[in-house]
């Protein structure tokens, strides 16, 4: 078994289905919200820091300040 690559989750994916990961005001909310900084606000929408994704603590803040069905979290532990 190889090792996982550095920026690569192990046990959490995050996901943002368009047009919400272009919306730049969504982007500073959802950089606002989760507590370790798994979103990154740009001029283009948001980012996922991926070498922050395993740090999720599964709050759901993001997928509440999201419309239905935006952000996904991705539980890779249990596929
Ligand atoms: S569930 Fe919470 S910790 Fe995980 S990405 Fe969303 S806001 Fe961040």
């Amino acid at each position: 078994m190889s090792a996982p690559k550095s920026l690569e989750s192990v046990f959490i994916d995050v996901r943002i289905a368009e047009p919400a990961a272009s919306d730049v005001e969504l982007a500073k909310t959802l950089e606002e919200v989760c507590p370790v900084s798994i979103f990154k606000a740009t001029d283009s929408g948001s980012e996922i820091v991926s070498g922050q994704l395993d740090e999720c603590v599964l709050c759901n803040l993001c997928i509440e300040a999201a419309p239905d069905g935006a952000v996904t979290i991705v539980k890779k532990y249990e596929q």
